[in-house]
């Protein structure tokens, strides 16, 4: 073969040399293995060595040597090895004048440089001195050359110490210098990877900081910026565009967010002295690497190396993490298990709803409402008088529901659990008169004319004078209130308003915000994901960038501050978010319609930004907004792959359309030049923050907007959904109990509820069978930014005390305790991630402290009660949301799985696993259009060892352990995948909204349903009912699809109901 020609010989012909050039990449790569690079430097060095060099086997050689070192990872390793450096030096001085020659010196340099000791050894003995020898300001001759010395010097500069002595050197201002020569004389663009190649010697020499102070110095971001403006219409200088933008985005000078402290605005003081200062990491002032490497290397990461292979790890039951004695106390709270429906008190159970208050029909203003013209209407506390003898129409239904509540409570069941009642209205406003007396809906801007129009029509025209003093009656809006609650099945405005008034939050909330108290009713479809424009990023980037380089347009002027409250500015937005999961610590007006938006931390804590949500007023028409919410935290974000944030207009809300949109565009996601130092932040985990950039043309001029992350869903909603669902069921078939599983931390009762079918008869078999069906324990929102999560919980709960048939016969199988927010604090207090205390709740169950953590305290308590009855659940499931993926999938636990996953040499097969766990994700990919059994996972990793499902899969045996994810954007799978008509390659996801969301938590029953008649052994009077409903229901989920409702110029592909045996 020729290499043992080479190998033999070191005076190869150059007909040897010419075989080997033939080579195709395979036959390179085998030569790499057989010695080849190694040979080929040998057979350089002594042809170096000959005197006069030989130009006829050099020149075939180096070109050669190119080709093997490009292909050779370890080809700059060779080279110092062989100590080929300084011939390769010396050659590359020899033929400064020999163009032809020279170039291919210069390709082989650059291979060497791209091992960094190579590289170094280069700079030390003179390489870059050389290359700008033969660098050249802008010329048509030699381009060959030149552009192979720019490579050879940008290879050279991913050293740090050659770019050291490059900045010593005073190269850097060449590179500028040299760029700007380039591109302004390359016109026609011929020359674009030459341009392109000063850029990335510019963008490694940046990556020390004495790189970035020396190029701010040179005026390196005014000359890249004004430069790259030229390149922007040209799609074919998208490489220089980039490169320049990486370069821009390095530099800009790194700054402390604009904020006192990093630390939450909101703090709790902790019982017991607990510190909850974070450990510190300091700041570090030197980033040596850039965005992109940052990203591979979370990706590289991989999730293997946290998977759990310890097997007596992993099959342990620990003991109890309390004693045992302490379990006793929940027996209250399974009281199902004791009921014989004989006695008076069972009796009261059944006839609950006769004691529900009826709803009450107005909402009550008060005579304040008048004399506060900020505040439009006013709830009417129990401490004040009695109601407006002006307005006797106005009974005042508050009082009487809470006074009746507080009557029903004292004669029934609930006392005697032992807990304080969730519903005890009454007290809580003796608690806390000061905050009832002045707790009022935000205000409506009622001097706009579309206000006026929209509230007193007949007036609008009129010049009465009076009009305005009409205005503030509030038999319209009564009205209004009346005609628009219909439309919003669950969802009751004056429940909501009677459970906000009870909530104890941080910053002593006075004021509601409009959609929550109004109500939301979803689109009957959803919007597919956005497409992203070309460019937008970079086109955002470089507007970040022009606020340094261009400064002449920036306002720079705090509008809203948490810390320092101060009234409106005129003339720009004004912003609000002190309610019920608000989230805006402070905005600043950048320049006349573009805003920088901060988040606040959560309570306690320096961090876990994401979640937002806050109202906006004062806008104009027509006018996109930017705003940038400048202190995320995650490295990437569904923002860049087509999700939305969400918009609720009240101008839109008053006209009959209540609805929470999919708003905003040109939207993206990206690292700014923000960083943590370690003194603000009293200790910080990362030390970046990322931009969310979206723009939003408002529909209507001065009108009330909320802007959220997600579809809200606050803790008085869930309450208020709570009484309407307990209300609007039908008492004797659904068997219905709702307690206090526990006060939080901030005073909130946490709710528990059981339902289950009322039994057939008071015959003791049916009593029998009532009280021996199994459990389904299912919870959610514990972590307070996935409102997602109460959505999909909502859609469980109406379907369960539903009248359909299917629900009915569900409610015969099971019994379900739920809790449908284990983290009211957070929700309520605007958090993202964390309870009062700063943890995250969904890590503490392993060891739950029963001051600090009590939801997960007493839920992990249940449980133990339930398992030491030998009743542990069939079912448990954990709702979630989940930031970085699309569509709907459960996590479970599987130890052969897992190890499987680790290639574990373990033997497998002697642990035995039920494969049980792996029904109901299966039932659920057929009948829920938005899951996707494929993005499912059922491995046990260590980072998740203190969770709900681990801990209830290990602790409590239960083999259908789960946490259920549902998407914050929309699916790449399933029905809710559609294309668009006529573009055919344009396969698109829908964005869930809340009804599909929803559908999401009622399939989520009927899986359950079909679960339970593959699972457990049923009675064939179950088995007739269940074929005849599942046949049915086959049928009505077909006509379902059939007739989903989708956008015009939307079909639905690939979505049939697969044969599903019983
Ligand atoms: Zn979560």
């Amino acid at each position: 073969s020729p290499l043992q020609v080479c190998q033999r010989c070191t005076r190869t012909t150059p007909f040897t040399l010419a075989l080997f050039s033939l080579g195709t990449g395979r036959r390179i790569q085998y030569v790499i293995s057989k010695g080849g690079s190694e040979a080929l430097l040998q057979a350089l060095i002594s042809a170096a060595r000959t005197e006069p060099p030989d130009h006829s086997i050099l020149l075939p050689l180096l070109r050669l040597l190119a080709r093997v070192g490009q292909r050779d990872r370890k080809f700059g390793l060779k080279v110092q090895k062989a100590e080929a450096t300084d011939v390769i030096l010396s050659l590359t001085r020899q033929n400064l004048g020999h163009h032809l020659n020279l170039t291919h010196c210069l390709w082989v340099l650059r291979v060497c440089a791209s091992n960094v000791t190579a590289g170094t050894t280069l700079g030390i003995n003179g390489a870059m001195e050389l290359l700008f020898k033969v660098i050249t300001p802008y010329s048509k001759r030699h381009i060959r050359t030149v552009r192979a010395a720019i490579e050879a010097l940008a290879a050279l500069l991913k050293s740090k110490s050659n770019s050291r002595r490059a900045v010593n050197r005073g190269y850097l201002g060449g590179l500028l210098r040299l760029y700007q020569d380039w591109h302004q004389n390359d016109i026609s663009n011929n020359y674009i990877y030459i341009r392109r190649g000063l850029l990335l010697c510019l963008k490694h020499i940046t990556n020390i900081q004495l790189g970035r102070e020396t190029f701010l110095g040179s005026r390196g971001m005014e000359i890249l910026f004004t430069s790259v403006q030229d390149c922007l219409s040209c799609k074919n200088l998208d490489p220089i565009v980039t490169t320049v933008t990486q370069i821009l985005r390095k530099c800009y000078p790194k700054e402390p967010l604009p904020v006192v402290s990093v630390r939450s605005s909101y703090s709790f003081p902790l019982p017991g002295n607990v510190k909850t200062e974070p450990p510190c990491v300091g700041f570090e002032d030197d980033y040596e690497s850039d965005g992109e490497e940052e990203v591979e290397k979370d990706l590289d990461k991989g999730d293997d190396y946290d998977l759990e292979t310890d097997v007596n790890k992993l099959r342990s039951r620990p003991v109890l993490d309390r004693p045992e004695e302490e379990l006793g106390q929940y027996e209250a709270m399974c009281l199902e298990l004791f009921h014989n429906f004989q006695s008076e008190e069972d009796k009261s159970l059944e006839d609950r709803t006769e004691n529900l208050p009826s709803t009450p029909s107005h909402f009550i203003p008060s005579d304040n409402s008048v004399k506060h013209p900020n505040y439009r209407w006013r709830n009417q506390s129990i401490t004040e008088a009695g109601p407006d003898p002006g307005e006797k129409n106005f009974k005042v239904p508050l009082q009487t529901w809470t006074k009746k509540e507080k009557c029903r409570r004292d004669i029934i069941d609930e006392e005697r659990d032992g807990i304080e009642t969730v519903q005890n209205t009454g007290s809580c406003e003796k608690e806390n008169p000061a905050k009832s007396h002045v707790f009022t809906l935000r205000p409506l801007p009622k001097e706009d004319a579309w206000y006026k129009k929209i509230f007193n029509p007949e007036c609008e025209a009129s010049t009465d004078p009076s009009s305005g003093e009409r205005l503030e009656t509030s038999d319209i809006v009564t009205n209004l209130l009346e005609e628009h609650q219909e439309n919003i099945p669950f969802h009751n405005p004056h429940f909501y308003v009677a459970r906000a008034k009870c909530i104890k939050s941080i910053p002593a909330y006075k004021d509601l915000a409009f959609p929550d108290f109004w109500g939301h009713q979803p689109l009957p479809c959803g919007k597919p994901v956005l497409e992203r424009q070309y460019g937008v990023q970079r086109d955002k980037i470089l507007d970040d960038v022009r606020r340094l380089i261009q400064p002449c347009d920036v306002i720079g002027r705090t509008v809203y501050d948490l810390d320092e409250p101060s009234p409106g500015t005129p003339g720009c937005l004004t912003f609000f978010s002190k309610f019920e999961s608000g989230n805006l610590r402070k905005a600043i007006q950048v320049r006349e319609f573009e805003y920088d938006l901060i988040m606040n931390a959560d309570v306690n804590s320096n961090q876990h930004h994401q979640w937002f949500y806050f109202e906006v007023r004062d806008m104009k028409l027509a006018v996109p907004y930017r705003f940038n919410i400048i202190n995320c935290e995650k490295f990437n974000s569904q923002f860049n792959y087509g999700m939305q944030l969400v918009m609720y207009s009240v101008k839109e809300a008053l006209l009959g359309r209540p609805h929470w949109l999919r708003a905003g565009h040109d939207i993206c996601y990206y690292k700014n030049h923000y960083r943590c130092s370690a003194a603000a932040g009293g200790g910080m985990r990362g030390k970046y923050y990322y931009t969310l950039t979206f723009s939003i043309k408002f529909p209507h001029k001065d009108d009330v907007c909320y802007l959220a992350y997600h579809y809200p869903y606050t803790y008085s909603t869930m309450m208020a959904h709570l009484d309407s669902q307990e209300q609007n069921r039908n008492p004797k078939k659904v068997y219905w109990r709702k307690q206090t599983l526990c006060q939080t931390l901030g005073g909130n009762p946490c709710p528990l509820l059981t339902i289950t079918a009322m039994p057939e008869s008071k015959k003791s078999d049916d009593l029998e069978q009532f009280h021996n069906r199994p459990y389904v324990f299912l919870m959610a929102r514990v972590h307070p930014g996935e409102s997602n999560a109460s959505w999909v919980m909502k859609g469980t709960l109406e379907f369960l005390v539903s009248s359909d048939p299917i629900a009915d016969l569900l409610r015969k199988c099971f019994i379900f305790k739920i809790v449908p927010m284990l983290n009211p604090d957070g929700v309520i207090n605007g958090n993202h991630r964390c309870s009062l205390s700063g943890d995250d709740l969904n890590r503490q169950w392993l060891k739950p402290n029963s001051q600090l953590h009590p939801t997960i305290y007493h839920t992990k308590g249940l449980l133990y009660y339930l398992r030491s009855i030998g009743r542990a659940p069939l079912v448990f499931c954990d709702y979630h949301g989940h930031s970085q993926k699309k569509n709907v999938f459960l996590y479970g636990c599987s130890i052969k799985e897992t190890l499987w996953q680790a290639g574990c040499t373990v033997d497998t097969a002697v642990i035995t696993e039920d494969v049980g766990y792996r029904t109901l994700p299966k039932i659920l990919d057929k009948v829920a259009p938005a899951f996707v059994m494929n993005s499912c996972s059922f491995l046990v990793e260590k980072s998740r060892e203190s969770t709900a499902r681990v801990v209830v899969w290990q602790e409590m045996g239960v083999l259908r352990s789960y946490t259920m994810e549902s998407t914050y954007c929309g699916c790449s799978h399933g029905l809710y995948k559609v294309k668009l008509l006529g573009r055919m390659k344009n396969r698109k996801g829908l964005q869930l909204g809340t009804q599909e969301l929803e559908e999401m938590g009622s399939k989520f029953c009927l899986a359950l349903l079909i679960l339970h008649l593959k699972s457990l052994p049923c009675s064939k009077k179950v088995m007739d009912q269940a074929a005849l409903l599942l046949d049915l229901d086959e049928e009505i989920t077909d006509r379902a699809q059939r007739s989903v409702m989708l956008p015009s110029g939307f079909v639905i592909k690939d979505f049939s109901v697969a044969e599903m045996p019983l």
